[in-house]
């Protein structure tokens, strides 16, 4: 039996595990893939006190540093419900019943993709979906956003400072963003919103992003805007398909947390992507990590 069972191998759930680990306590760390999203990032250069770093080097890291403790990692698992009954429990998809006094989940999210040719081809080659990571990569040149809710005119206004020009593409006929943000995004000069566009192809020259086909929705004509980058904000899905029942979540599927991480069930923590933390970054998951690992350890020196 585990004191912490960490679910979740990205930065919070290392994080975790290695606060976990250095207050003597028995850990282990279940991770469908170990290293989450980072895996898939190309450059990070907001690490802080890490100028420049890429996402598997970072991965590496992170797994070397978690290696240094006595934490069993069960990489290539991953959980399919939680229980608690006295102690918590994990159950796997090959079977397996883990038992735990402390559970941290940390699950992280994933972007919802468009869906289109070209999408996956350019991802990391000017196809983007974090602003706060990539918008200095975009200074001066042309991008779009995908998606008219609040996180995609929150990317307009944030790239329209650092960039030459926006153009937001939004499928319905109206813009869901909150009225205050849609008007800031109307008065600043370099923004272009286009409604009812149905996003239909990134296009490349093979090695880069040259823009976007959209279909207009009204009339069924077919457009391309020239441009160097593509930001897709359509949505942060929280992998917590499996909670719903467990924990308390909030209407978007994010874990409820408080301010040491504890969520709804006692001995359940969470952090990271998959709470309710308004950003999400690495760092941010890894402090919010920290904080539910000593969030349990305080509960356990309690029972
Ligand atoms: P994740 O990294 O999502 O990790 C979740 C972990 O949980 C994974 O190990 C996953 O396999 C596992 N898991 C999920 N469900 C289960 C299950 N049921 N059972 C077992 N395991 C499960 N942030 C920055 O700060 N700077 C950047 O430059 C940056 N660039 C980014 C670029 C891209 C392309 C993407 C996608 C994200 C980027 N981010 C960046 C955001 C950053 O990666 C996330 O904020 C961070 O990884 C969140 O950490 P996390 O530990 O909460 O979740």
């Amino acid at each position: 039996d585990f004191d912490v069972l960490v679910v979740g191998g990205g930065p919070a759930g290392a994080a975790a595990s290695i606060y976990a680990a250095r207050k003597g306590l028995n850990t282990g760390i279940v991770a469908e893939r170990f290293g989450g999203q980072v895996a898939d990032t190309v450059g990070i250069e907001n690490f802080i006190s890490v100028q420049y770093t890429e996402g598997p080097k970072l991965v590496n890291s992170l797994e070397a540093h978690v290696r240094e403790y006595n934490v069993d990692i069960m990489n290539n698992q991953r959980a399919v419900a939680l229980r608690k009954d006295g102690k918590v429990q994990l159950e796997l998809q090959n079977g397996a019943v883990l038992n735990s006094k402390t559970v941290i989940l940390s699950p992280g999210a994933r972007w919802r993709e468009m869906n289109v040719p070209g999408e996956q081809e350019y991802r990391g080659k000017g196809v983007a979906y974090c602003p706060h990571c990539d918008g200095p990569l975009f200074k001066d040149k042309k991008v779009a956003v995908i998606g008219g809710g609040n996180s995609g005119i929150e990317a307009a206004i944030d790239l329209a400072g650092i960039v030459e020009h926006v153009t937001v593409l939004e499928f319905a006929a109206e813009l869901r963003a909150d009225a205050v943000l849609v008007k800031k995004a109307k008065s600043m000069g370099n923004i272009t919103i286009i409604t009812e566009a149905q996003s239909t192809e990134v296009t490349g020259d093979g090695s880069r992003v040259t823009g976007i086909n959209y279909t207009d929705r009204k009339t069924g004509e077919a457009h391309h805007v020239a441009l160097a980058g593509i930001f897709v904000q359509i949505g942060l899905v929280p992998n917590t398909e499996w909670l719903r029942g467990a924990v308390e979540l909030s209407p978007r599927g994010e874990i409820i947390v408080d301010e040491r991480g504890q969520t709804s069930l006692p001995g359940v923590f969470a952090a990271g992507d998959a709470t309710t933390a308004p950003y999400k970054q690495i760092i941010i998951a890894m402090g919010s990590g920290a904080n539910a690992a000593l969030g349990a350890f305080d509960y356990m020196i309690r029972q």
